[in-house]
């Protein structure tokens, strides 16, 4: 990429680091993806309990190796278990020190967009955990709530339909039908518009694109 790029990457990071500062949540930039997983494996420690919200950031960090190779205890679910598996496991998770999860979107004015199909990572970042850390790298910057509810839908969404081998309108279309289907992936929103009181969070901007 080119500097001048760069250094406009960093300052619409920096503006947005501000404004989720000022609606209450902790805030940290980093340049690079290896500069956050060391920040966020420091933060954690070890022997802590960490619920992991199904996120492709996450897992493209390959953050639950390295924090399960320090003592940690980490509820991730796959695709494998059945039903009442991944049930038990998200009881566990939402019961725990630390939840990593990625919103689809942050705003400019510092909102923190969720889209779920099951409702697990939403319900565990409203209440539950101790400490939350959000992880988002600069794809997922959104101008406001609104264009950062079509970008859930209409980037997010659709990737993650193909990930999960979903058979919805939007995999064929390449855009949201707000469909019926079954397997509708886009049922429950939670924005973040100020900090959950009785939960501690951490948001981690990466300057890099990162995840869907
Ligand atoms: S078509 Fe359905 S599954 Fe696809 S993005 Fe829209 S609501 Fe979600």
């Amino acid at each position: 990429m080119d500097e001048n790029s760069k250094k406009a990457d960093i300052k619409i990071l920096d503006n947005v680091r501000k404004a989720l500062i000022k609606n209450h949540f902790d805030c940290e930039v980093f340049l690079t993806v290896d500069e956050a997983k060391k920040f966020i494996v420091n933060k954690i420690g070890r022997n802590k309990k960490i619920g992991m919200g199904g996120s492709v950031t996450a897992s493209d960090m390959s953050i639950a190796d390295i924090l399960t190779r320090n003592s940690n205890k980490v509820y991730s679910h796959n695709q494998k278990m059945s039903l009442e598996e991944r049930r038990k496991l998200w009881l566990k998770a939402i019961d725990s020190d630390f939840y990593i999860a990625s919103p689809q979107a942050v705003t400019r004015d510092g909102k923190l967009v969720f889209i779920d199909g099951n409702g697990n990572r939403c319900a565990a970042i409203t209440w539950g955990p101790k400490e939350l850390i959000l992880i988002a790298g600069k794809n997922k910057i959104t101008r406001d709530q609104d264009d950062g509810l079509w970008r859930a839908r209409n980037i997010a969404a659709i990737k993650n339909n193909i990930r999960l081998d979903k058979k919805n309108p939007c995999v064929v279309s390449g855009k949201c039908e707000d469909c019926f289907s079954p397997e509708r992936i886009c049922n429950i929103v939670t924005i973040l518009w100020k900090k959950p009181n009785l939960t501690k969070v951490t948001v981690v901007l990466i300057n890099e694109e990162l995840g869907y």
